[in-house]
């Protein structure tokens, strides 16, 4: 159900997906880093924030409605700038229901204190604690060629496995490296009638999780890997 969504916006996707190389600066390496596994849950859902659960901006006027102001802090000397959110409709009951059944880890190419601010605010929504684990540029690679972030979810397999980890994320280009492992979604820009989230929490619970090996389950329903692999071999001829 939820897929079908997905067929012809991803071959639009895929189409203007840029040509990379094996070129990254292996920033995070340079950072302490450990993301143990806390949880008992098998399953690790990653979850990226901007335009996928969020859209958040510093323009109020862009926003009909406000959902929460929160303020990212930009220096260590305490200014920071004041930013508006709009949650993507039905956040909190999806949330609520996916913390039942996956450890939960929220994933962004924004910064530290960002990430953090935005966590904090969906927790005091919530009223409960959500993310196990929160990470932000500073764990994400640059790929020089095309001067984009990416995420690499090999930073999460300490007590985990690949197989049973997802990343939802509305930029395809943030999961390259780990193709099989994300489920795409179209962007949110703060249109309240929005209603992708049921559909993914549907997904999410009834298919991903009963996967024995989420990579087999998502290739074959969204077939990304296919797609930009059939278009690598074509610039590389
Ligand atoms: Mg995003």
């Amino acid at each position: 159900m939820f897929k079908e969504f997905y067929s012809e916006n991803l071959y639009r996707a895929v189409f203007t997906f840029p040509k990379f190389t094996r070129n990254y600066s292996k920033n995070y390496k340079a950072v302490q880093y450990s993301f143990k596994k806390i949880s008992k849950k098998k399953k690790t859902l990653v979850l990226d924030i901007d335009e996928t659960l969020v859209y958040a901006t510093t323009n109020r006027s862009e926003l009909r409605a406000i959902d929460e102001t929160i303020f990212i802090k930009m220096t260590k000397f305490g200014a920071s700038v004041k930013a508006y959110l709009s949650y993507r409709p039905f956040l909190f009951q999806m949330l609520d229901t996916l913390r039942n059944h996956f450890e939960l880890i929220l994933y962004t190419c924004g910064t530290a204190s960002y990430a953090a601010a935005f966590a904090e605010s969906v927790e005091k929504n919530g009223g409960k604690r959500y993310f196990d684990h929160v990470l932000s540029l500073q764990h994400c690679l640059y790929s020089m060629e095309n001067e984009i972030y990416i995420k690499d979810l090999k930073i999460l397999e300490e007590g985990r496995q690949l197989k049973d980890i997802v990343i939802v994320d509305n930029t395809i280009q943030s999961f390259f490296l780990q193709l099989s492992n994300g489920i795409p979604i179209y962007d949110y820009t703060g249109d309240k009638s929005d209603a992708m989230l049921p559909l993914l929490c549907d997904y999410l619970q009834f298919q991903i999780l009963t996967a024995p090996d989420v990579r087999t389950k998502i290739d074959k329903d969204f077939k990304i890997k296919k797609l930009i692999e059939a278009k690598q071999d074509y610039y590389n001829r």
